[in-house]
């Protein structure tokens, strides 16, 4: 078949393959516990279903302005107001489907063939995939063995005349790291004198744990809107739950969101118009959906914490933020159960049915990501499960669903 070489070179998105096992091992009556979903589990925000609802029922679901209705772009300048001190003017935003086509928009519009994106190892699966559909070359750049945070000597390190953009992603898919406020004061400083784009994936901003503090890339800047090299990126699918409604949206200078404008205008027109007013109910109604969120997974980190504490050899990085935890298996790699990620995410899934994604992914082989979006029974047993079938101090028969299973080889 005439496949595109470009196309053909694109991965499969690991984490929705995970997933789409998952719900056949479950359709199957399978007692798989997923613990590689990358969403809440809350019900929608009422006031995202009956802003959308209102809109539904009035029949008239039409065309958006290919960057967004007004009314959802004013909620979402007060959110930037609000949350990055910074006024904004609607020129200033495009809404897309999904804070992934916002990243993927920015990049499309400023990369050309052969520049280079520097990648912050460990990264979100996406980036990597989507710097290479715009010909571009990613640089990834890994931090010191034993953390999850980024240096700047490094970053310094990989630019080169060619690097026209580096991706922040904090706090951090998927090693839950939330970077420090001289981190980000020294990158947006870097940024701003060398001219290179600096896109803040903010998308899980308001996840922080335990006093964790994320701060704005803005603050640390006194270039205007117009000027500055920072681009923001949100969405409404991590804080609020809303992962299928698919908005996102890019605050940045007019010219780029011009540019962006184009080029959504050509492909996909615009973001549902019934979307965009759910999205518009969310910003616009009661914060607490967040904050209970954030209470929710900053309770499940504790217990992931707890429990993984108990498991001898595996190393963790307490997430500070997201619901994501990247524990350290290598400790287990050299056995001759598992010679990679991959192979000990699929061991694990074989034996006990849990799902997790390989650290590989995400530039951090030995790693395996789970999240803690799922119930405390789910991520307890999930863990039990792990334990049970690398850890030969743990009990060597466990109950799977209603099957008594007997390791035997350990
Ligand atoms: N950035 C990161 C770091 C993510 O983890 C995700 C979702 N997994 C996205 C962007 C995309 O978000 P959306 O669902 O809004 O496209």
């Amino acid at each position: 078949m005439n496949i595109s070489r470009l196309a053909r070179a694109i991965a499969e998105s690991p984490t929705f393959a995970l997933n789409e096992e998952a719900r056949i091992l479950r359709e199957r009556g399978e007692p798989v516990i997923n613990m590689s979903i990358g969403e809440p589990k809350n019900k929608t925000p009422i006031t995202a279903i009956l802003s959308s609802a209102t809109k539904l029922s009035g029949g008239d679901i039409k065309y958006t302005p290919p960057d967004g209705t007004p009314s959802l772009k004013k909620a979402i300048l007060r959110y930037t107001e609000e949350n990055y001190n910074k006024v904004a003017a609607p020129e200033n935003i495009i809404v897309s489907a999904g804070a992934k086509q916002s990243i993927f928009n920015i990049l499309y519009s400023i990369i050309n063939p052969q520049d280079e994106v520097i990648i912050l190892a460990p990264h979100w699966v996406s980036y990597p995939e989507m710097v290479k559909m715009v010909y571009g070359i990613p640089v990834i750049v890994t931090p010191e063995d034993g953390t999850f945070h980024p240096r700047m000597e490094d970053i310094e390190r990989a630019v080169s005349s060619y690097t026209k953009a580096i991706i922040v992603n904090s706090p951090n898919n998927p090693s839950g790291e939330v970077f420090s406020s001289e981190f980000i004061s020294q990158i947006v400083d870097f940024c701003e004198r060398k001219k290179i784009f600096l896109i803040m994936d903010d998308i899980y901003h308001k996840l922080v744990f335990d006093g964790a503090v994320w701060e704005p890339a803005y603050k640390y800047t006194n270039v205007d809107i117009e000027n500055t090299m920072v681009i923001v990126v949100n969405g409404v699918a991590k804080l609020y739950g809303m992962t299928g409604f698919r908005i996102g949206w890019v605050v940045s200078n007019r010219k780029l969101v011009e540019v962006m404008t184009n080029v959504q205008a050509q492909t996909t027109s615009c973001t549902s118009a019934l979307l965009q007013a759910a999205a518009e109910g969310a910003l616009n109604g009661m914060q607490s959906v967040v904050e209970n969120l954030r209470l929710t997974f900053q309770n499940n980190r504790l217990v992931v914490v707890e429990e993984l504490k108990t498991f001898k050899g595996v190393r963790l990085i307490p997430p500070k933020g997201t619901f994501y935890a990247l524990p350290d298996f290598r400790a287990y790699l050299p056995s001759s159960l598992a010679e990679d990620s991959v192979e000990l995410s699929k061991l694990i899934l074989k034996k006990a049915l849990v799902v997790t994604v390989p650290g590989k992914e995400f530039g951090m082989e030995g790693h395996l990501r789970l999240s803690y979006a799922g119930s405390i029974k789910d991520i307890k047993e999930g863990i039990e499960r792990i334990k049970w079938v690398l850890d030969p101090t743990s009990p060597n028969e466990i109950y799977i669903g209603d099957r008594k299973l007997v390791r035997d080889w350990l």
